[in-house]
């Protein structure tokens, strides 16, 4: 457990961060999504929850957003725990594309989206998840994204699912494509459904962070002790989050900033170092790729300043500052 006084002067540099960067203009930022989020353009909250259950929250962690494409990690997760690495394996690859998120590419060689974090592989995880039909499958996610949360209560947003029904023109592009090539089966616009509704659920800043922590924690939520995904999964999901997860900025975040993560177009950021701790990040501003300009710049600020980065030199790093393992949660 971190100690009562580390926790203070943690809390203190994450309000010191939060604050500098709330002050920097969003000169960088070339999008909100949707055009009408610009009047959200002020939110600005930070999270984190380490495997010993300890949190710290700054700013608008409790504002509600949806979940985007950081539902994308959950959506796999089930995907996998319900037909296996190799199955899974068949149907969708974990090469990072290199190409926008909603990218009309794939893997050609093995017939196969490249990886899960984009749109075509997303909405083949969705495929591959288990159900008598759309409702159930929605079920069960939803059911995986309150355990990861913490938070039986959280919904889907009918407005958010509904808006995206009708403004879906390139999923539903991309569904037809993979279908007439055997990448994915069935009805199609159950398919999407079962995909937007869980881009469709909202969560706060401070409930990502749970997220992230659960994944750090090998799976198991450590605030309430319940088990969201399979164990022997986790490092499957971490794993394409750390090469897929910032679309196709992946590679400039695994350098600058170091950290498992998964981004949304709402401006949230999932991360989480496994072992230690996970975190959620919300600003609605995106950058050229989809990211949030805010969120971005936090994290390589917050990697730099306590050492997170995986691959620093251990002499840099400064972990215990922030976390402690806590193996005995996992
Ligand atoms: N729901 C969005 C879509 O499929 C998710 C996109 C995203 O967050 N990048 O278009």
């Amino acid at each position: 457990m971190v100690s009562h006084d580390e926790a203070r002067v943690v809390q203190e540099q994450l309000e010191d961060l939060h604050r500098r960067h709330l002050a920097i203009g969003d000169d960088d930022v070339v999008s909100f999504y949707p055009p009408e989020a610009v009047s959200e353009r002020h939110r600005f909250g930070i999270a984190t929850s380490n495997v010993d259950g300890t949190t710290w929250a700054i700013g608008d962690a409790d504002h509600r957003f949806p979940l985007h494409s950081i539902s994308k990690v959950f959506t796999y997760g089930l995907g996998l725990e319900d037909n296996g690495r190799e199955a899974t394996r068949e149907r969708v690859g974990v090469e990072p594309s290199g190409d926008p998120f909603n990218s009309i590419s794939f893997d050609e060689v093995n017939n196969r989206p490249f990886n899960p974090m984009i749109n075509a592989g997303a909405l083949v995880a969705a495929n591959l998840v288990a159900g008598k039909d759309g409702e159930e499958k929605v079920a069960r996610l939803l059911d995986r994204v309150r355990r990861y949360a913490g938070n039986p209560d959280l919904e889907i947003d009918q407005d958010v699912l509904a808006e995206q029904m009708v403004s879906n023109d390139r999923n539903l592009g991309l569904s037809y494509l993979m279908r007439s090539l055997g990448m994915l089966h069935g009805d199609i616009e159950e398919n999407i459904l079962v995909y937007l509704s869980v881009c469709s659920v909202t969560v706060t800043a401070r409930e990502l962070g749970a997220m992230g922590g659960t994944l750090a924690n090998g799976g198991v939520n450590p605030h309430t002790g319940e088990r969201a995904m399979a164990r022997e999964h986790v490092r499957d999901v971490i794993s394409v989050m750390s090469t897929c997860g910032m679309y196709d900025a992946a590679g400039q975040w695994a350098s600058d900033v170091g950290i498992p993560a998964k981004s949304g177009v709402s401006g949230g950021i999932m991360f989480a170092l496994p072992g230690y701790f996970g975190g959620g990040v919300f600003s609605p501003g995106l950058d050229v790729h989809g990211n949030s300009v805010r969120g971005i710049n936090l994290c390589r600020e917050l990697s730099e300043q306590f050492g997170l980065h995986v691959y620093a030199d251990p002499a840099e790093s400064r972990f215990g500052r922030i976390a402690t393992p806590d193996r005995r949660r996992r």
